[in-house]
């Protein structure tokens, strides 16, 4: 199969870690493709009341929409397929699925438990508790230059939020290790850096008050089109009660 595209950074899964992290390496610049599957464990979820932000809990299905959109927001592309196998080259990685091979120079895994495309790769550890996770460092690095583990799949405790945060942690370590100018992913208020003669730091932004309120106009129109009606999709459960292939969660 031929080469058939390239990213900076291939996050492979789309949950709340695969998401969280491509928020942050798209808004920082490197092109960034989501390869998922689908179906985020999330989706089974009945009413997500723990997800900081939600006092009243959101549908966990729309939570993910809003993800997404706020990845497209990013420039982040998406792409539904599954991954067969990730390989280590000189220059990264090649990615691949059934119809298409990608290289990247940095991939993120964040598929829960699915660990097989990660098979045979020389420095990774895979663990296997009945479940099987990826052997990380403290900031999500494997033992592969430039190949991470997220979410779950990084032993991270079975909570959306942890998750969440852990995609964005790790996203930030490999900005870090990409070695361009980061500082923080932050907006702030016009001079809040400028006007105490610091320059303005990379990953940061001044908005004025007229650009501040345009944005805060675009949110809330934004959540008001997400929030109008009842979320769409139906209530996903355990598949061995859809007489699917049982598993354990
Ligand atoms: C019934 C239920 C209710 C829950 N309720 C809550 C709750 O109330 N509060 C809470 O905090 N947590 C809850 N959770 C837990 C929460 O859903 C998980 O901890 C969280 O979703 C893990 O995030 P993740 O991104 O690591 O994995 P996931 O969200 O599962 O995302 C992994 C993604 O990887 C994709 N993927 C897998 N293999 C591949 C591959 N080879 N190629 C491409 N993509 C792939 C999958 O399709 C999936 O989209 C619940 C879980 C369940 C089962």
């Amino acid at each position: 199969m031929n080469e058939t595209g390239s990213a900076d950074v291939v996050v492979v899964g789309g949950g709340v870690a695969g998401l969280s992290a491509a928020v942050f390496t798209a808004r920082h610049d490197l092109d960034t493709l989501v390869v998922d599957a689908g179906g985020s464990i999330l989706r089974r979820n009945a009413h997500l009341e723990n997800f900081p932000g939600f006092p009243a809990g959101i549908n966990a299905r729309l939570l993910l929409d809003l993800l997404r959109e706020q990845i497209d927001r990013a420039g982040c592309e998406q792409l539904s397929a599954a991954v067969t196998q990730v390989s280590p080259t000189d220059e990264g990685f090649i990615v691949e699925t059934a119809d298409e091979r990608i290289t990247s120079q940095y991939v993120i895994a964040a598929t829960k438990n699915e660990v097989g495309y990660l098979a045979g790769i020389d420095g990774v550890g895979i663990i296997d508790r009945g479940k099987t996770f990826v052997d990380v460092d403290d900031r999500g690095r494997t033992g592969v230059k430039g190949l991470y583990a997220a979410g779950r799949v990084a032993q991270k405790p079975h909570q959306a939020i942890v998750c969440a945060g852990h995609g964005a942690e790790v996203a930030v370590t490999l900005l870090e290790d990409n070695e361009s100018p980061f500082y923080h992913d932050w907006v702030t208020p016009d001079g809040y850096f400028t006007d105490r003669e610091r320059d303005l730091p990379p990953g940061c932004e001044e908005i004025d008050d007229s650009e501040r309120q345009q944005r805060e106009a675009d949110s809330r129109g934004l959540l008001q089109k997400y929030l109008a009606e009842p979320h769409p999709d139906d209530q996903e459960t355990h598949p061995s009660l859809d007489g699917e292939t049982p598993t354990n969660n």
